[in-house]
């Protein structure tokens, strides 16, 4: 049952999709990897909007280069893990969502821990190598994965839902991650992680249709959002092995 606070608190999303979909939301566990640029967007609405619970993973401290794109830091955090200050400022924002966090890099054991227990995976990540892993967890342990990668005023994303729809691994061949700086404009990880946290509030209150299958690309230089049909890989070496479901 949602208390008094929380029929005031999300009054304005109730009334899209009612107090069953907030009892969904409330019930939720979410797994958020990278609380970067994309992080930091993704965890502060889907922790407005009142999940149950939220489990960030990252190994990275708050660096100055950082806060041109990772809101939700400021001068003050420099030097602390990324995790825990996400954990403080989310924290008094909602007290009702339970926060756990990782300050340690994505391995193949770790990502097959949490996603095991998660009932959504999100991708704030910055590299390939840590995608890889978590999609092929979310692949072995059937969750759904939402995708978004960002490079300068470019943008991506995929919802994958195994079986239902292709994995990161049929769209984009094996890439390999080399340490660069990649030129980031603060407000392209804002529009794609906002994207993000559309589809799981979606997805985990039933409402709408998810990006399965297809690949959305944003184009801020021109100002352009594109669709593209992406299909599962028959050969792909994570997913061929799932049956087609409907
Ligand atoms: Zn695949």
């Amino acid at each position: 049952m949602l208390s008094k606070d929380e029929l005031v608190r999300y009054d304005r999303q109730l009334r899209i999709f009612g107090s069953e979909g907030q009892e969904r939301l409330k019930s939720s566990s979410v797994l958020l990897v990278g609380v970067g640029g994309l992080g930091s967007i993704i965890s502060l609405y889907l922790v407005a909007a009142g999940i149950g619970k939220l489990v960030l993973v990252d190994e990275g401290v708050v660096e100055l280069s950082n806060l041109n794109r990772q809101v939700l830091y400021t001068m003050d955090d420099i030097g602390r893990y990324k995790v825990e200050v996400a954990k403080e400022k989310l924290s008094r924002l909602n007290p009702n969502v339970e926060i756990e966090i990782h300050s340690e890099k994505l391995t193949p054991e770790l990502a097959d821990k949490l996603v095991k227990k998660a009932d959504l995976v999100v991708d704030g990540l910055d590299n390939w190598d840590a995608r890889y892993i978590l999609n092929k967890a979310c692949v072995e342990h059937k969750k759904i994965f939402i995708h978004a990668g960002v490079h300068g005023l470019y943008g991506q994303l995929l919802v994958v839902s195994p079986g239902k729809g292709p994995c990161l691994a049929c769209v984009f061949k094996k890439k390999s991650s080399v340490e660069e700086v990649i030129p980031i404009l603060g407000s392209t990880p804002g529009v794609m992680a906002s994207l993000e946290a559309t589809e799981a509030i979606k997805i985990i209150t039933g409402y709408g249709t998810p990006l399965i299958g297809r690949l959305l690309l944003y184009d801020g230089y021109r100002m352009e959002f594109n669709i593209v049909k992406v299909a599962r890989d028959p050969k792909c070496p994570i997913c061929s092995k799932l049956e087609n479901l409907k």
